[in-house]
């Protein structure tokens, strides 16, 4: 059994010269071999971007199709972060209760954003498309109700869907119905979407690294920066080298750590885990998962599962807001899955792992550019909703960097998001609290 703990406080500055990704059923399944030299001597760019998950990524690859020159930084390798770890669910939208944004961005400006959040998914099956890569996409996600208000919402979102021309399929399903998505009784009821999917999430972000090394982007890893220079050029430093470009995108989300202290006192990193089982008979998986949906429950600590192309259950949750390593991932997650699917007892745990995902104050993601530095960029905060949110922010950044009117970077940019009180220390404790409550409420 393979394990991996690490926090953002394993920051990059302090990481081990080859750190490679994490022991996760991902890694050992990666279908191909990248490796990047790390940065040496001085290099010049147009645009600089720290930080190789589907953020830098993205944005690296929709900057070189505008034709700038771009070098991208990566602390220990492409997809070593959330974004080679997590659970690979597709789901349209981005945010949580955008709604709270009317008084600020109008109702059209609301309407816009839950837009962006499909236009999120497409660029990810457009890219995929597009560069071939092979990631084990397959389409249909399935929300899961645990209470009678979760089936309210459903409704409520489905209408609002069909108000805003959501362009696929969607539909309730009821719990006499739900054999048909999940072989657990636990559940009330389901909204399925046929726009949304799974995928494997590291062969993602290495197909996306070779596409951006295709249209011209020099990328490098082990390269940890430690420093900054603002200013006009920025020269950002890493151990062994230096680049100098006119623009410059923090992409770090939760593993920022002490880089950039005004972006993270805006986001708070928590670690979300997940299990792997032995592979499983295609008839034990047909009883688990007959459609081959991605589920995700409506809890605040929420489960969330699929499974993987060669057919093992990827079991995911426990977000820890505290920071403390939950020490044994299996043991506190074992338990949680057999709670779903009793059916599994017995079956084998092969893979365990973790990572660390950024949350903001009102979980919609940060995307904008330092007040005080107009030509230092940044994305993050995209809570466990990243994966579509990410190549949406990688679109956005590259229409404002490039000179085009950007009205998404705009309404993004025109969120304020406040800054957590306490500094590094106190920061998990406090958001630990906060969750305690909602989970509390939760119960009823
Ligand atoms: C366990 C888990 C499960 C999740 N499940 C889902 C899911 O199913 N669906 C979904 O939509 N979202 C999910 N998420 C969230 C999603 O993975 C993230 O929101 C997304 O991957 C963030 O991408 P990113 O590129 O911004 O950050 P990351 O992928 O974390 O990348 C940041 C990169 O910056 C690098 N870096 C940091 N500091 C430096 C530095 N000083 N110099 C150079 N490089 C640096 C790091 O090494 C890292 O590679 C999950 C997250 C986790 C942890």
């Amino acid at each position: 059994m393979q394990v991996i703990h690490d926090t953002p406080e394993s920051s990059p500055s302090s990481a081990a010269s080859e750190a490679r990704h994490a022991p996760s059923y991902y890694a050992a399944s990666v279908n191909r071999e990248l490796r990047f030299a790390a940065l040496e001597g001085e290099q010049q760019a147009d645009v600089c971007v720290i930080g190789a998950g589907f953020t830098g990524l993205n944005t690296a690859i929709e900057l070189a199709e505008r034709g700038l020159s771009v070098i991208l930084l990566e602390a220990r390798q492409v997809g070593w972060g959330a974004s080679g770890r997590n659970g690979g669910q597709l789901i349209r939208g981005v945010g949580h209760d955008v709604e709270q944004f009317a008084a600020l961005l109008g109702e059209d400006g609301v309407d816009e954003l839950k837009r962006m959040g499909f236009e999120a998914v497409d660029i990810v099956r457009q890219r995929i498309a597009r560069h071939a890569i092979d990631c084990d996409l397959r389409w249909g996600y399935c929300d899961l109700a645990t209470k009678p208000r979760h089936l309210k919402g459903f409704e409520a979102e489905y209408s609002d869907l069909l108000r805003l021309g959501y362009p696929h399929p969607l539909r309730r399903v009821s719990r006499a119905n739900l054999g048909e998505v999940v072989g657990s009784p636990r559940y009330l009821g389901g909204l399925v979407d046929m726009g949304s999917g799974h995928l494997h999430p590291l062969n993602l972000a290495l197909g996306e690294a070779a596409a951006a090394q295709s249209l011209g982007v020099r990328l490098y890893e082990q390269s940890p920066v430690e420093r900054i220079d603002y200013g006009s050029p920025t020269r950002v430093h890493t151990a062994r080298g230096t680049v100098r470009a006119t623009t410059l995108v923090l992409a770090c989300n939760a593993y920022l750590g002490r880089l950039q202290p005004q972006l993270a006192g805006k986001v708070l990193p928590a670690g979300s885990y997940i299990i792997a089982t032995e592979r499983l008979p295609e008839a034990l998986c047909h009883e688990l998962l007959p459609s081959n949906m991605a589920v995700c429950d409506q809890r605040v600590a929420l489960d969330y599962f699929r499974l993987s192309a060669d057919r093992r259950l990827l079991f995911g949750g426990a977000c820890h807001y505290s920071g403390r390593d939950p020490g044994d991932i299996a043991g506190y997650m074992q338990p949680k899955m057999l709670a779903v699917f009793p059916q599994l007892q017995g079956i084998g745990i092969e893979y365990q792992w973790g990572g660390m995902l950024g949350i903001g104050a009102n979980r919609l993601p940060q995307i904008g550019r330092l007040p005080d530095q107009p030509n230092v960029y940044f994305a993050q905060a995209y809570a466990g909703h990243g994966l579509n949110a990410t190549h949406l922010a990688g679109r956005l950044l590259a229409e404002a960097i490039a000179g085009r009117e950007s009205r998404g970077f705009d309404l993004f940019a025109k969120v304020p998001h406040p800054t957590f009180p306490g500094g590094p220390a106190l920061r998990s404790p406090l958001l630990a609290l906060g969750m305690l409550w909602y989970r509390l409420k939760d119960r009823f």
